[in-house]
């Protein structure tokens, strides 16, 4: 179908690390349009590759669908509430798509794939909504664009949503309260709803000075709207928006990277064998090297992804997959691959030359010294050589993922493996966008 009357909005860089939110741009948006236009998808939240080194947090862009005749009145309208809503005085440099039609081309699904795995540059962005002859807007220096299209580009092959409750403006910044049980209870009740908690850390709401009270996030629409209702709270949010999101897909790794330029900046995964024993560095990260098609490149396990006990656990030879993002080379390091997951395909056996034993008594002879040959204390055997030992594995093969307090948005948590939401039907009778109260006074 190629509805003329449709349009996709792709937005990005609204928002800077001491205020606004490009998800509550969209979620005020949707209020202003509700009774102007038709939606005719759920907003999506698209996490592009999370190694830009501009970003303020998660990389994450918005896209709306909607059906209108009125679109040139809307226009200007949307483009002036993205400005009033964008923190421009403090670096964000927003940029809206309008991009007229209802299937998306494959040029910008191709640019958001890249969007999603490298770095993409300003110029390249122009030059492309250029030569598309596309319909934006943008302030500053227009880096937006970038996740603006790459929102409206993203193809899914897997999704997830989540359930975004929004603060009223009296209470951004104070502290957010919410009753772990409760956390506990919607996590026990609704299996498809993900990394609401992590031992007694509530993982739902972000700490800093932004509109958004909680995230949950899941697989199942309907079971984000009933767990919203059992959060217990005093604080009373203004309203929720729900986005089908890539978050939790683990989408960004699904790029085969290319070991012969190890891109900075780049998210994927390598396939290959150790080829440098592990060694714990001064923060207690652990470092190794994987050799893939005689490349040989160096990976990282930070501490706080308690990936580290299975990266020391390596060996040289062992075939491993690891995924995760290539951070730029300084004075001090070289270029390395941050590790956001290793999945252990083939162990290999692990031999070690060790004293011999003494035939008569099973005791360990010791060494007599340099060239000397071993002997038993106890009855004085003598023997030449060392002798060689397997020694077993203490890891098994599988995936290895962080814990969930250092999980990405992306991140596919333990509970989502082997699951792959493919339904991508709009189901317009739920109520994916809700305001609680029309008494606007404390906005
Ligand atoms: P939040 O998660 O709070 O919405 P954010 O982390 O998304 O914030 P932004 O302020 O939106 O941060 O900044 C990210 C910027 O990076 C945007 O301008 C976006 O257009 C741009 N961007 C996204 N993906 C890429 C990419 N692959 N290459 C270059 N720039 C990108």
């Amino acid at each position: 179908m190629n509805n003329g009357n449709v349009i996709h909005i792709g937005i990005d860089d609204t928002d800077s690390k001491y205020g606004m939110c490009t998800t509550h741009l969209a979620y005020e948006l949707v209020k202003f349009l509700t009774k102007k236009v038709k939606f005719v998808d759920y907003p999506k939240l698209i996490r592009l590759n999370p190694n830009v080194p501009w970003k303020t947090r998660g990389n994450g862009s918005v896209s709306l669908k909607i059906e209108t005749t009125n679109f040139n009145k809307i226009k200007p309208q949307i483009i002036d509430l993205v400005i009033e809503l964008s923190d421009i005085s403090k670096g964000a440099n927003p940029g809206i798509v309008f991009y007229h039609n209802d299937i998306v081309s494959h040029k910008l699904i191709s640019f958001s794939q890249a969007a999603l795995f490298k770095l993409i540059s300003r110029s390249m962005v122009k030059k492309f909504l250029n030569s598309n002859n596309l319909d934006y807007f943008s302030t500053g220096n227009g880096q937006g664009l970038i996740g603006a299209i790459g929102a409206i580009g993203y193809k899914f092959d897997d999704h997830t949503f989540e359930l975004i409750s929004y603060r009223k403006k009296f209470e951004i910044g104070n502290k957010r309260k919410i009753n772990l049980d409760s956390v506990k209870l919607i996590q026990r009740k609704y299996t498809s709803i993900f990394n609401s908690y992590y031992k007694n850390r509530i993982l739902i709401t972000p700490h800093g000075p932004d509109p958004v009270f909680y995230g949950i996030r899941g697989d199942d629409i309907k079971s984000l709207i009933y767990a919203s209702k059992l959060i217990q709270t005093k604080e009373k949010p203004k309203g929720y928006m729900i986005f089908k999101s890539n978050q939790g897909t683990s989408s960004h790794l699904d790029n085969i990277i290319d070991t012969s330029k190890f891109e900075p900046y780049s998210s994927g995964k390598i396939i290959g064998s150790v080829s440098k024993h592990p060694i714990v560095n001064h923060g207690g990260h652990v470092v190794f090297a994987i050799t893939d098609n005689s490349n040989d490149v160096k990976c990282i396990s930070y501490k706080p992804t308690k990936l580290t006990n299975v990266s020391m656990s390596l060996i040289v030879g062992d075939i491993v997959c690891v995924g995760g993002g290539i951070r730029k080379a300084s004075k001090l390091h070289d270029r390395i691959l941050n590790i956001e997951f290793i999945e252990i395909l083939k162990l290999t056996k692990h031999f070690k030359l060790i004293n011999p034993r003494c035939s008569k008594c099973n005791k360990n002879m010791k060494s007599g010294g340099y060239n000397q040959g071993f002997k038993c204390i106890k009855c004085k055997a003598k023997s030449s050589k060392k002798v060689i030992c397997e020694i077993p594995r203490n890891i098994k093969l599988g995936l290895y993922i962080p814990i969930p307090t250092a999980h990405r948005h992306l991140t596919r948590p333990y509970q989502r493996i082997g699951i792959k939401n493919t339904n991508t039907a709009f189901d317009k009778t739920i109520p994916w966008f809700h305001v609680y109260d029309h008494d606007f006074s404390g906005e």
